[in-house]
């Protein structure tokens, strides 16, 4: 294909974005940036491939600018970039593809219903990766626009790492762990093989931890588990979402505290996490900066439960060779990663103080037993090369 690919990563309260040119099978990055902070006060920051800012907008007050109205002046931006080279297509993130979707498909009609009928899987995420595919279908009917699932990286898991402890019909109907973060982990598992490749062949846990967390398990590249399941709740302690608990505990909050189910989504997905335990913020650089017990709790629990964690995954790979740390908390907060790989010092980790702080490529000590890495995650690249590679294939 010829023309330049436009990837879109919608959340709830940020939309990134990267444009790539195409040429020779690859994509290559040429601008990109982010619009935050939507709902309250919209902000949008573009960057050309050496980093330098190339414009910067702000929406001052405007709290209520839809997605759908910011993306179009996104859009508008982004055809403007490169007049020279059209958009020939966009890919987007799409958390949840069910049981249905296990690689990238070209979107049309019939298919963005049959999404929209997981948007109750992950309430948080998946009406605005949709929205996103509706505004751009209204403003350029004819573009082909890719969808990539976060769950189609884990779709080959192992059976046991699928399965649900609950009466099976309700497996059959697709109540199964799917997990997420896809497209940062296949990411971080090719990063791997360039960068390290007597690594990427090993026992690899990647720790994806950002306002959404997580941890893949991966064996020669592939993902064998992961802390997310049927939804992005499970497994670590995230900014607002709880992580694993005690499904007891939610039936109580129903059953005798008087909360609805609605209100329940809201507890578990908005208000818990480290937003709830520290009462203070979902950020971890705010907590960081507290001297509020409450604080310094909430950060021993984030700790303690990626910790957790990450010793469950040891289970489906026999051991550990490798640790990687990615995304905002990942790549940025050498003191959250010191108190993580100091929970994990009985599997014989340890980190070169320095290089942790430097926020080096390799992080771990000389004599430690696991290889501990840091590599940027790169989502929107992904969405990039999958969007070619199936636009190449069938054009
Ligand atoms: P993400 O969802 O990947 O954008 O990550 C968001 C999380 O990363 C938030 O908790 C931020 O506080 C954290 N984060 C981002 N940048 C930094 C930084 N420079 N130092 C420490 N934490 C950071």
């Amino acid at each position: 294909m010829t023309g330049a690919i436009l990837s879109i990563n919608s959340g709830s309260s940020s939309i990134k974005f990267g444009l790539f040119e195409t040429g020779d099978g690859h994509v290559q990055y040429a601008a990109g940036g982010k619009l935050e902070k939507i709902g309250i006060s919209p902000r949008l920051d573009v960057r050309d491939r050496a980093g330098d800012v190339i414009a910067t907008r702000e929406w001052v007050g405007k709290a209520d600018l839809t997605h759908e109205t910011l993306l179009e002046d996104l859009f508008g931006w982004a055809q403007e970039h490169l007049p020279h080279r059209p958009i020939a297509a966009v890919g987007h993130r799409v958390v949840h593809g069910g049981t249905g979707f296990t690689a990238p498909v070209l979107v049309d009609e019939a298919i963005l219903q049959q999404l929209e009928g997981l948007c109750a899987l992950a309430p948080l995420h998946q009406p605005h990766n949709l929205a996103a595919i509706r505004a751009i279908a209204r403003l350029a009917p004819c573009l082909p626009q890719v969808a990539c699932f976060d769950t189609a990286f884990h779709a080959a898991m192992p059976d046991v790492a699928t399965r649900l402890p609950i009466p099976r019909k309700y497996g059959e109907q697709g109540i199964r762990r799917y997990g997420f973060h896809g497209l940062s982990y296949e990411y971080i598992a090719q990063a791997l093989q360039e960068a390290h490749p007597a690594l990427a062949g090993g026992r690899v846990i990647a720790a994806h931890l950002g306002n959404g967390a997580s941890m893949c398990a991966m064996h020669g590249g592939r993902s064998v588990d992961t802390t997310m399941g049927f939804t992005a709740l499970d497994g670590l302690v995230m900014g607002t979402r709880s992580g694993a608990l005690d499904p007891g505990a939610v039936l109580h909050l129903v059953q005798h505290m008087g909360l609805s189910a609605a209100e329940a989504e809201a507890l578990l997905y908005r208000e818990s996490g480290l937003l709830g335990l520290s009462g203070l913020s979902s950020d971890i650089r705010t907590l960081h900066a507290s001297d509020d017990p409450h604080a310094a709790q909430a950060l021993e629990s984030f700790a303690w439960s990626a910790a957790r964690q990450a010793a469950g995954l040891c289970v489906s790979l026999g051991g550990l060779d490798t640790l990687v740390f990615t995304a905002g908390i990942g790549e940025n907060d050498a003191a959250m990663r010191a108190a993580i790989v100091d929970r994990l010092g009985w599997l014989g980790a340890a980190l070169d103080e320095d290089a942790n702080r430097r926020h080096a490529a390799v992080i771990s000590s000389a004599q430690s037993q696991v290889n501990v890495l840091v590599i940027p995650t790169d989502e929107e690249v992904m969405i990039a090369r999958h969007t070619q590679r199936l636009l190449a294939g069938s054009g």
